[in-house]
């Protein structure tokens, strides 16, 4: 069915960009009568054809309901989702294929942790530790819990380059901690986080740890086992996968331990009318008809991803990275928001005199799409004093010319602008 296993590498061993943009046909198209130039990646990335056909696939030839049924496609279904189970274990290098739970993404996975663990574990007084650079997503939860359980929501400070402060860790991170939640990467930002630091500051006083990896997926390594992370989370849309499926990875013993999220057709054991019991993992926590087409396509983006190789991507990437900060900084008046020594390639800026959004829509006239706003990080943009920025991040489909393009359409911009 899906043909990917070539060779994406040119021969002075840096990536065939050209050879991968034909995976992705979005790509190519005029936009607003220009060349589509697409550097809003950190909010969801391009899909390659391989992942687009795989879901055509499943629903031209196996869609059935899965785990139940005995007829020929019923298993080929389950067959096809299972297996991307055992694709997601390998890729976080998790322990076991029960700990991988699929969910809606990101933001379920997380909300799935604070309604369940939280729900059970969290008490009056416990402190909540996130990074003053959390998404919503990682911070919204904790706040209702701790709304719900008069439990202290606690901030690991940052730098004003959007690094984070450990010096003083050991008074953030105390015997009151229960939970320790942290972006991996920023997306509003690129730092990257050092997240082992945390872990093991988390563990020293028996807290457990939440990693959202939204944006890390597509550009590092995991191995959730050698971080330690008891949860990490991640959702399929960023990581050139479908939307409406993501993965919570959880320790085997916390998800025993932690009750069903919701209830319903396949988290039972047994159902009477007197009560139930529950099935065990990973189905405890995957309740109802799940996203089966979806979790199957997520498969494939896994094989793609690792078919280029993670090390490629951000090789590639930090070119990309590199030579769109030296640009962008020749633009006058440009302030980088976000100078963290590691980074993967997200390039947020500001200008004192003109609004991100005008850079937005203008940008889109000449059919380059970047993102402009608070990137649901609120706080963050509190903390550096700003709205918003205007942010390009790249993938790696992305090249050199569209940097250009883009630099060229931000001067045009601003000389309407200012
Ligand atoms: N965390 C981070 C760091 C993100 O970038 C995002 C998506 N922008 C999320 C969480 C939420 O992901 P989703 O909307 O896919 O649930």
């Amino acid at each position: 069915m899906l043909d990917i296993a070539r060779d994406f590498l040119l021969a002075n061993g840096q990536l065939d960009v050209e050879r991968i943009r034909e995976d992705f046909p979005i790509l190519h198209q005029e936009v607003n009568g220009k060349p589509f130039v697409y550097f809003d990646n950190a909010a969801t990335t391009q899909k390659p054809i391989q992942v687009i056909e795989a879901l055509t696939h499943y629903y031209l030839t196996d869609n059935s309901n899965i785990h139940r049924g005995i007829h020929t496609l019923a298993e080929r279904a389950t067959a096809a989702f299972e297996a991307t189970r055992d694709k997601v274990k390998s890729f976080l290098n998790a322990a076991e294929r029960e700990e991988i739970i699929f969910t809606r993404g990101t933001t379920e996975s997380i909300n799935l942790v604070a309604a369940t663990w939280g729900n059970q574990y969290i008490e009056a007084g416990d402190e909540i530790v996130v990074s003053a650079m959390e998404h919503h997503s990682n911070m919204v939860p904790w706040h209702m819990l701790a709304q719900r359980k008069k439990a202290k929501v606690k901030i690991i400070p940052m730098n004003d380059a959007g690094e984070l402060l450990l010096d003083n860790l050991e008074n953030i991170i105390t015997s009151k901690t229960k939970l320790v939640a942290c972006v991996h990467v920023s997306n509003a930002l690129g730092t990257i986080n050092p997240i082992a630091s945390l872990i093991n500051a988390a563990k020293k006083v028996g807290a457990v740890t939440l990693i959202d990896g939204a944006q890390a997926v597509s550009h590092l390594d995991i191995d959730v086992q050698s971080l330690g992370a008891d949860f990490y989370v991640f959702s399929g849309h960023k990581l050139y996968g479908p939307t409406g499926v993501g993965v919570l990875y959880g320790k085997r013993s916390l998800l025993e331990a932690m009750p069903p999220y919701q209830g319903g057709g396949e988290m039972i054991s047994e159902v009477t009318y007197e009560g139930c019991t529950y099935n065990e993992l990973p189905y405890k926590f995957e309740a109802g008809t799940p996203n089966i087409a979806d979790v199957v396509a997520l498969g494939s983006a896994i094989e793609y991803v690792l078919t280029i190789g993670k090390k490629n991507i951000r090789q590639h990437e930090t070119i990309l990275l590199d030579y769109a900060t030296k640009k962008a900084l020749e633009v006058p008046g440009l302030q980088c928001i976000g100078t963290a020594a590691d980074k993967v390639g997200v390039l947020s800026f500001v200008f004192s005199d003109v609004h991100p959004q005008d850079i937005g829509i203008l940008l889109d006239k000449s059919g380059i799409a970047i993102r402009t706003g608070h990137h649901c990080t609120q706080p963050l943009m509190g903390r550096l004093g700003i709205p918003g920025t205007s942010r390009m991040s790249f993938a790696v489909y992305n090249t050199i010319e569209e940097i250009d393009l883009a630099i060229e359409a931000l001067y045009k911009a601003l000389r309407l602008l200012r």
